[in-house]
């Protein structure tokens, strides 16, 4: 831009002026008119302006989140100097934009336009996969490319690795030369790579397919070109980068927030499955986690159709095992695969993949290998080194919050005792009840259960506070268990809520014995810090009936059917199954 000129003006995203040079000013009222449309289009190359005419470019300016707060609209006079202007104003056109696909297509165009080809085509390379695609083309079909990028040789892979540029005024009788350009009618070419410091990013290439060869002169302009949009490229990769990361952090955030907040292993890995999900591109995924340190196996605990396999594995067999192996993460394609020695995907589970992609990573914690994520895809070539970089960092994260999940499901495993008042919890209430329900059917003897519950208890907390009713839990517990039977099984079955497994009982015996069980308790009130302290009860009860009851949780509905009748009745009192109305009709 000429710099004792400048004709700039800072524009909102809804057209207003904020602000503009003094070199404008003269122009301005004949600029504002066209301000709306500029900050929603792209502007036209020029426009006329008081009998002269300008070039327009409109540059976003984005604030941190990527969000464009105002736009950087430039004027510039339209000099005689074509070459050169042309080539600063496709500086300004591809540096207005961070989108690698408008970089690709203003640098083609311009070039095309500046150095009268026919046809030009700008592949991209990728430095972490050191493949080319296909990138941008221009009047040629995708398929005359389509050596180049596949096979890694040619002209093309040349200009990569010595990063220069060529001129071929005789193309169909080059000794390199594609017969497919050679068949669209390629009669010369120049083409020169595009070389950002020492990385080789893509390559420009120009077509004339007219009897008019490249000149050298146009060599040094496709350079000049090819140094501009190396910058713009770089930056287009940069700012992607950025963006990838600023989503990478923000998906390892809330993936840590989610695993943070269970400590339930079936939801855990669904959230892992999720966060995999927000990171990397995949059509299957697994967690594996090793069973037995000494026999070194493993099993998968999360497979893609939700379907846990129960077969065990040595680690020397599957990509899940050559990670817990080797404690390294693996990340494999097509026929590399076959070159890592025993890394091989079990075909059963992770698919047979020599036309897919891989990626494996250990679950370390404390040094000790406890398991491995491994994500595949269908695709070859699909995972860069900043995917596995990616899923890493997730497992660190995993690794932490499964550690804790397992260990926190093997105490559960352990535990059968409630904590507080010392009754067994609930889980192994219901291993009782499984049990008791099928003798009871094995046997035909009758066991009957009762549900109680303690009256307005909330009151008690809020008198005296949660220590004073913590103790009146395990009081009332204590007296309880005095009273019941030896062979009688009273569990803590929920806050303040007690279940008493009476074996071998009938319902009216189970009746007689919770009325009596309920007397006894609020015969004598409680002595708590001092407090003296009346508590009643409300108990429902119910006893299996094989017909009626199919497990023990429909046992456990219909006590507490009873119990919710007691407490409508005005609580401290006992009913049964059998005043419940559909009792009442036979
Ligand atoms: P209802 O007669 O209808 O049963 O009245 P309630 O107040 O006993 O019943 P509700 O279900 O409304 O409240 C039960 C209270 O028991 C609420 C909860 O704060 C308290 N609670 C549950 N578990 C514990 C515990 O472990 N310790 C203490 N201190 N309080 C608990
Ligand atoms: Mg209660
Ligand atoms: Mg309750």
């Amino acid at each position: 831009m000429d710099g004792s000129c400048q004709l700039a003006v800072l524009v909102s995203p809804s057209g207003e002026v904020v602000a503009c040079s003094e070199a404008l000013r003269p122009l301005l009222p004949d600029v504002t008119p066209l301000l709306p449309d500029l900050v929603h289009a792209e502007p036209e190359n020029e426009v006329l302006l008081q009998g002269r005419r300008y070039t327009v470019t409109r540059q976003p300016l984005l604030n941190e989140a990527g969000t464009t707060f105002a736009f950087l609209i430039a004027l510039q006079a339209v000099s005689v100097r074509r070459a050169d202007h042309r080539l600063s104003e496709m500086v300004i056109a591809i540096s207005s934009k961070l989108d690698i696909e408008h970089v690709l297509e203003q640098v083609v165009r311009f070039a095309m336009e500046l150095l009268d080809a026919d046809a030009g085509s700008l592949p991209l390379y990728d430095p972490e996969r050191e493949r080319l695609t296909i990138g941008h083309l221009v009047n040629l079909p995708v398929n005359t490319l389509t050596p180049i990028v596949t096979q890694r040789r040619g002209l093309m892979w040349q200009l990569i690795k010595q990063r220069t540029s060529i001129l071929i005024a005789d193309y169909p009788n080059h000794p390199v030369a594609l017969p497919e350009l050679v068949h669209r009618g390629v009669r010369s070419l120049l083409a020169t790579s595009i070389v950002y410091g020492n990385t080789p990013l893509g390559i420009l290439a120009l077509y004339r397919m007219r009897d008019e060869p490249f000149q050298e002169s146009d060599r040094d302009i496709l350079q000049a070109i090819a140094l501009q949009t190396a910058i713009a490229l770089h930056s287009s990769r940069m700012y992607q980068r950025a963006m990838r990361n600023a989503d990478e952090r923000y998906a390892l955030y809330q993936a840590s927030l989610e695993m943070g907040a269970t400590l339930d292993l079936e939801q855990l890995y669904q959230a892992i499955h999720r966060a995999v999900s927000r990171l990397v591109r995949h059509s299957r995924f697994m967690i594996a986690t090793l069973v037995d340190q000494r026999t070194a196996e493993y099993v998968y605990v999360y497979t893609p159709d939700g379907r846990q396999p129960v077969q065990r594995w040595p680690v020397t067999h599957g990509l899940a095992g050559y990670v817990l192996r080797f404690g390294v993460s693996l990340r494999l394609s097509g026929a590399q695969m076959l070159a890592v020695p025993g890394a091989q995907p079990l075909p059963e589970l992770e698919g047979n993949l020599a036309e897919g992609s891989f990626m494996a990573t250990p679950l370390i914690v404390d040094d000790r290998i406890i398991g491995a994520l491994v994500v595949g895809s269908d695709q070859r070539d699909v995972y860069a080194m900043s995917d596995l970089s990616a899923l890493e960092l997730l497992a660190a994260t995993v690794a932490g919050a499964l550690h804790n999940a397992m260990r926190f499901a093997h105490i559960q495993s352990l535990t059968i005792t409630d904590v507080l008042t010392e009754l067994v919890n609930r889980r192994h209430f219901f291993q009782i009840l499984h049990h008791e329900i099928e003798r009871s059917r094995r046997y035909r003897t009758p066991v009957s259960i009762a549900m109680i519950d303690l009256d307005h208890f909330k009151q008690v907390n809020d008198t005296y506070g949660h220590v004073v009713g913590d103790k009146l839990l395990r009081e009332v517990a204590l007296r309880c268990r005095r009273y019941v039977r030896d062979v009688d099984i009273l569990a803590r079955y929920g806050g303040e809520e007690y279940g008493l497994i009476l074996p071998e009982t009938r319902y009216e015996s189970a009746l007689l014995a919770a009325e009596r069980l309920r007397q006894h308790v609020m015969s004598v009130p409680f002595t708590i810090d001092g407090h003296l302290i009346s508590m009643t009860l409300s108990i429902g009860v119910a006893s299996f009936q094989a017909d009626v009851h199919p497990d023990p949780s429909s046992l456990v509905v219909d006590a507490d059917r009873a119990l919710y009748l007691a407490k409508q009745r005005g609580r401290n009192c006992v009913c049964g199954t059998k005043e419940l109305s559909r009792y009442a009709e036979p």
